[in-house]
């Protein structure tokens, strides 16, 4: 998101720099407030003026609650506020802000005991729960039986869905795994013994997160506090929030009603987490009262690129929404570019950043956008080669890369000896450790007090003996409380883990800069405990750093998967692999329901440009078994870039036009893509 000009700070009109209607929401009284609104209407900026307006109201920061998606972006919004507010440029450092889970995480700690909780609780991450999810199943001799019992994250799905939309398990496989129906007994007596793991070693999943400040709330008292801190609550993005989250804005304003937030529903993309983009249009109902404020006037994109976007939100089988205008005039039209494959893809982008870097427009504000982490691999491998380096955001985040896990197991061990996935995790690391082995190690660490040096007199299998010394010994080196700085305690821990590595990945090399980055990381951090913490709830949000760190003036081109761009804007956006089947996703494409968010999601994808956007497909997908040989496939364009949308595109090929035994490569290729898409909607 582009900043407020500088020269606007300090100016005591800046509320001029608003239209009506975002001036309407910005000085609202203290009712509830709703704006709902299409793709770079302002709605940010008025959250962040509306920040910056309270303050300059005498309203605390500290009692302002700031709800956003990322962390990164709850900063960018203050760093607005701070800009605009003319007096005290810091104040909007105290607001209270984050994401919901955060901030529930801070909360938590204050009200422990009101929840039930130990105040050191830990959090657990998506994947640490499949892996506890898994150790319960196995505990419970699930995963032996003759036919296959689901898989643990389809398990974890099945729960994290039962817990965000509030229906019972039957209703829950019915409508979303019916495959799993056979195993409803089960799967209701695993969540129960995985509820009661999760509270014997005190630690809450993401889920719990949210579901323990809901139930918190319940209570009167706490509610009248908790809610009492905060004079004024803002949240963006709503049509992502699920209805856990509306019931705890409702819980948190029992005795106050002052509550804006901000959304678009043709921009909800996270219906499998359960949200609902009836919260939004739920709002007013919910919180009586409110004040509904819409906007029409797009700032962002240049006139061809909105009209493109707003053809392609014709096609949303519901919208409430309306089509945006733009004063952007002038501009060039989007382009539409087939690509021969891949590699002619990833040559046609590189080459149109670099013509535009030439220009003077910085990488950085360039970004490419896919639909999956992976699809960047060959895009990721060709900036490498040709040194330009890059930001990756999204995709396989940070901490659940699995040379990261591990390094971080050491540390969970340390911090919680009691953490059994962590010991499991590292145990089997060994050579010759498999699950039975460290199954009886962590019987032997137990017997002696979970004291991690006590693995020192463990008898280990010859095979294993070696790796199990070392092992002992860094853990020897390490107990006893945070003696080390954290950096000297990662260092010693790579001592033992980085030979381990070296043998388990075949290519360590990319990886071992995230191992580098986390130390480096830990480097600002006093405890261990705070680290771990805040790995979990807010990672690192970009991967894949690995061209080396940024020359050319700290600049860096952005690759992004379509989720991690929510709300941010850039200069120009390539939109890659627009194929059906990348775009839809397959694994996406089953109900008309998935169907419609793949709509959405391609919305918010072209909705990131201001001046140019291009978006591109390739004709060919070779099949990777056979690299060296000519075995592919063809794809077709994203059914979505239908007449109308393609009527807005100016077209390119790359390389030569594609010949005779090649599709058209137009969406009229007689396979009545158009009829398709229709009947999907039917
Ligand atoms: P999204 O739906 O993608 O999150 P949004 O509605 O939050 O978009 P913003 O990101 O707040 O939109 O604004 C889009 C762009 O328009 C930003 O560059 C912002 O600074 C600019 N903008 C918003 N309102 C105005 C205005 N009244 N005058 C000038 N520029 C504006
Ligand atoms: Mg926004």
């Amino acid at each position: 998101m582009a900043s407020m000009d500088s020269t606007q700070s300090g100016r005591e009109d800046w509320l001029a720099d608003l239209n009506a209607q975002q001036r309407q929401a910005v000085t609202a009284g203290d009712g509830p407030v709703l704006v709902i609104a299409g793709a770079g209407t302002g709605k940010t900026r008025t959250l962040a003026y509306r920040v910056a307006w309270l303050i300059s109201k005498g309203v605390d920061p500290a009692r302002i609650l700031l709800l956003t998606f990322t962390r990164r972006a709850a900063q960018e919004m203050l760093d607005r506020a701070s800009a605009a507010v003319s007096r005290g440029t810091h104040a909007a450092g105290r607001v209270w802000s984050g994401t919901f889970h955060a901030v529930s995480n801070r909360l938590l700690r204050m009200y422990a005991g009101a929840a039930g909780l130990d105040e050191n609780f830990t959090v657990m991450d998506r994947s640490d729960s499949e892996d506890l999810i898994n150790l319960v199943r196995q505990r419970l001799g699930f995963a032996s039986r003759e036919r296959r019992f689901p898989r643990k994250n389809t398990c974890a799905d099945i729960y994290s869905r039962c817990v965000n939309s509030g229906d019972d398990l039957k209703t829950v496989l019915q409508h979303h795994f019916p495959w799993c129906l056979e195993w409803a007994s089960e799967l209701k007596a695993l969540f129960r013994s995985y509820v009661e793991a999760k509270q014997e070693r005190r630690v809450l999943d993401y889920d719990d997160l949210l579901l323990y400040w809901l139930r918190i709330l319940d209570d009167e008292a706490v509610a009248r506090s908790m809610g009492g801190r905060f004079d004024h609550i803002l949240v963006d993005e709503y049509q992502d929030t699920n209805a856990i989250q509306a019931g705890i804005l409702r819980g948190m304003r029992r005795n106050n009603g002052s509550i804006m937030v901000v959304g678009d529903d043709a921009q909800s993309i996270y219906g499998f987490r359960a949200a609902n983009v009836r919260n939004i249009l739920d709002f007013p109902s919910q919180f009586p009262g409110a004040c509904v404020i819409k906007l029409e006037q797009n700032y962002r994109s240049v006139k061809p690129i909105l009209e493109a976007t707003n053809a392609l939100l014709e096609q949303a089988a519901e919208r409430f929404t309306k089509n945006l205008w733009s004063e952007r005039r002038g501009g060039m039209k989007p382009v539409l570019v087939t690509c021969r494959d891949e590699n002619e893809q990833n040559d046609y982008v590189i080459a149109r950043v670099l013509e535009q870097y030439e220009q003077g427009i910085q990488l950085r504000r360039q970004a490419v956008l896919f639909r999956i982490g992976y699809l960047s691999d060959s895009l990721e491998a060709e900036l490498i080669r040709r040194n330009i380096p890059y930001r990756k955001y999204g995709g396989l985040r940070f901490l659940e890369a699995a040379h990261v896990k591990d390094l971080v197991a050491f540390l969970r061990i340390l911090e919680n000896p009691r953490d059994e996935l962590a010991w499991f995790r590292v145990l089997e690391l060994l050579e010759g450790v498999g699950p039975a082995t460290a199954e009886r190690a962590l019987g032997h660490i137990g017997l002696n007090g979970y004291r991690p040096e006590s693995l020192l007199s463990f008898d280990p299998p010859v095979s294993a003996a070696e790796g199990m010394k070392h092992l002992s010994e860094a853990l020897r080196d390490l107990s006893g409380g945070d003696k080390l700085a954290l950096p000297a305690q990662i260092e010693r821990i790579r001592g033992f883990y980085d030979p381990v590595f070296e043998r388990i990945y075949e290519n360590p090399n990319p990886r071992r800069r995230d191992l580098e980055q986390l130390e480096y990381i830990a480097g600002g951090y006093k405890s261990r405990r705070q680290f771990l913490t805040d790995l979990v709830l807010d990672p690192p949000s970009s991967t894949g750093d690995l061209s080396g760190p940024p020359t050319r003036d700290e600049d860096w081109l952005v690759l992004s998967t379509i989720h991690s761009a929510k709300g941010c804007e850039w200069d120009s956006v390539y939109l890659i692999h627009a194929s059906d089947g990348c775009l839809p996703a397959d694994m996406a494409a089953g109900s008309k329901e998935e169907l419609d968010e793949e709509l959405r999601l391609t919305y918010v994808a072209m909705t990131r440009a201001k001046d140019r956007l291009y978006v591109t497909w390739p004709l060919r997908y070779y099949h990777r078994k056979h690299r060296d040989g000519d075995a592919h496939s063809y794809a077709q364009l994203s059914r979505f870039l239908d007449d109308d949308v393609c009527a807005r595109f100016d077209r390119a090929t790359t390389g030569q036009e594609p010949e005779g035994d090649l599709p058209d490569a137009g969406p009229l290729s007689g396979l009545d893509i158009r009829g398709r898409m229709k009947a999907m909607w039917d």
